[in-house]
C-alpha cells in the first residue's frame, strides 16, 4: 500500500500517518523529519537546509527529490509506505511519478483544518530531539516538558514560531495545495478527513476510509 498524507502544515498528519503507518505495517517516510535529522547532524545537506526551514520555505526540489528517492528504494519500502511532507509541489509530484510510474500511488488522504486552529495547535507543538510529536493541550506527555518515550526536554520547533507559520501557510497554499487537483485529474482517490477532534477518532475515521480498521 503507497499512501500520501496531504494537509496544510499542523494538520496532523504526521501524528496520523505515523498512526496508520503502524496499522498498516509500512514505513512513515517523512522528509521533514528527514531534513530535521540531517540539520541536527549537521552533514553538508544539513547545513543547506537549516536557514530555509528555520524561514518556513521549501528545500530546493533536487535535493528533496534525491533525498526521497534514496529512502523508497531502501528494503523496507518494498512492500509500501506512507509520504508525509512529499511531494510539496507539481515538480515533486512529477519526480515521483518519474521514480515509480503513473499508477504508483493508492491513495491520498487529504487531512482538513482551518487557519486560526491551525495556529493555534502549531503554537502549542512540542517535540523532542527524536521527534516525538506532543501539543501543551490536545496531547500533552505525562510529565510537562519531558518526551513520555525517551524523557528527553521537548522544544518548540523553529518553524513553529507565528511569523515563520503564516509563511508556510502561504507556501502551502500556493504550492502544494495545487496538488490536489494534480492527483485529481490523474485518478487518484482522495479522501478527505476532517482534522478537527480526537486523535483516536480521527485515526479511525482515516483507518475506516482506507479499508485499515
Ligand atoms: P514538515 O516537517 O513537513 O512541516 O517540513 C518542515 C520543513 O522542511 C518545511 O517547511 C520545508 O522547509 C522542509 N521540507 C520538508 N519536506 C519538504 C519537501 N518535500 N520539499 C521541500 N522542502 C521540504
Amino acid at each position: 500500500m503507497r499512501l500520501l498524507f496531504l494537509g496544510p502544515p499542523g494538520a496532523g498528519k504526521g501524528t496520523q500517518a505515523v498512526r496508520i503507518a503502524d496499522r498498516a505495517g509500512i514505513p512513515h517516510i517523512a522528509t521533514g523529519n528527514m531534513l530535521r535529522e540531517a540539520v541536527a547532524a549537521e552533514t553538508e545537506l544539513g547545513l543547506i537546509a537549516k536557514d530555509i526551514m528555520a524561514a518556513g520555505d521549501l528545500v530546493s526540489d533536487d535535493l528533496v527529490i534525491g533525498l526521497l528517492n534514496d529512502r523508497i528504494a531502501r528494503e523496507d519500502a518494498a512492500g509500501g509506505f506512507i509520504l508525509d511532507g512529499f511531494p510539496r509541489n507539481v515538480a515533486q509530484a512529477e519526480a515521483l511519478v518519474q521514480a515509480l510510474g503513473d499508477d504508483a500511488l493508492d491513495a491520498a488522504v487529504l487531512i482538513v483544518v482551518d487557519d486560526d486552529e491551525i495556529v493555534r495547535r502549531i503554537s502549542g507543538r512540542r517535540t523532542c530531539p527524536q521527534q516525538h510529536v506532543y501539543h501543551v493541550d490536545d496531547n500533552p506527555p505525562r510529565i510537562a516538558g519531558i518526551c513520555d518515550q525517551d524523557g528527553e526536554a521537548l522544544i518548540q520547533r523553529d518553524d513553529d514560531q507565528a511569523e515563520v507559520v503564516r509563511n508556510r501557510l502561504d507556501v502551502y497554499r500556493e504550492q502544494t495545495e495545487p496538488l490536489v487537483a494534480f492527483y485529481e485529474g490523474r485518478g487518484l482517490a482522495i479522501h478527505r478527513i476532517d482534522g478537527v477532534g480526537d486523535l483516536a477518532s480521527i485515526e479511525a475515521a482515516i483507518a475506516s476510509t482506507l479499508g485499515l480498521s
